[in-house]
């Protein structure tokens, strides 16, 4: 925060601290023993650096959920005894319930399918239900400019060719080849994120693997590990 105030004095600065009830509720919910201290801590120590910058703004921001609507009064009333805050907003948990359910349902599903590929793909490659998007809706750019379809294929080009720009890069001979490829190579693999990207463009993933995904893990919630492989595990387990 010290650098980007010092090297952008231009910008303004909204610090959000997520508090999401008073001490045990906020450490439960985000399932991290003394988080609601050490948020704590951290606006106090905000509060001393950054003390009449009119252009840094402090905040807390709550999540309204079933777990804490009971105690955010008490928790805004905490706040102004013991901070020193710009603002305190509240935000209900994201969507009515149809549409929480709906993402609840979409996310495991899409989770499903990418540990399913993943499965399928760690020893040899094996077509996904969906064309790759590498190089098309996402390229990778190396810490130099380099740039890439994704991590596993080779480097396409520089950036700085291209001014940085990143449109002429997408337009470039080089992709366009690379693109052309890709389908012809049978290099499927296991990278989430292009997994991902590329289930977001395949209309029959998302209306039919993606739901089907949801429903198999809603079916079959334990792994299906005979009682040899278990034992393997519990030899892991720290004592
Ligand atoms: S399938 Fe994997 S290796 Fe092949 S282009 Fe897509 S992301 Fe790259």
């Amino acid at each position: 925060m010290d650098r980007l105030l010092a090297l952008c004095p231009e910008v303004a600065v909204d610090l959000n601290f997520s508090l999401d009830g008073l001490a045990d509720t906020h450490d439960a919910i985000r399932g991290v023993p003394n988080n609601f201290a050490r948020t704590l801590a951290t606006i106090k120590e905000a509060e001393k650096r950054y003390r009449g910058m009119r252009r840094l703004r402090q905040n807390v921001v709550s999540v309204i959920t079933r777990e804490n609507y009971r105690e955010l009064v008490a928790l805004g009333l905490y706040l102004l005894e013991s901070a020193d805050l710009d603002g305190h907003y509240f935000e209900v948990v994201r969507g009515p319930m149809p549409a929480c359910m709906f993402a609840t349902m979409y996310y495991l599903g899409n989770l499903r399918l990418q540990f399913q590929l993943q499965e399928w793909c760690l020893e040899r490659p094996k077509q996904w239900p969906m064309p790759c998007t590498a190089g098309r809706t996402a390229i990778v750019v190396d810490h130099n400019g380099a740039f890439r379809a994704c991590e596993l294929r080779g480097i396409l080009g520089n950036l700085r060719d291209f001014e940085f720009n990143l449109s002429r890069a997408f337009d470039s001979e080089a992709l366009r080849r690379e693109i052309e490829q890709i389908p012809r190579a049978n290099c499927w693999c296991t990278h989430s994120c292009f997994i991902h990207e590329s289930s977001r463009f395949s209309p029959r993933v998302q209306l039919f693997h993606i739901p089907w995904g949801y429903l198999r893990q809603r079916i079959a919630r334990r792994p299906e590990l005979s009682a040899r492989e278990l034992e393997k595990f519990k030899a892991l387990e720290p004592a």
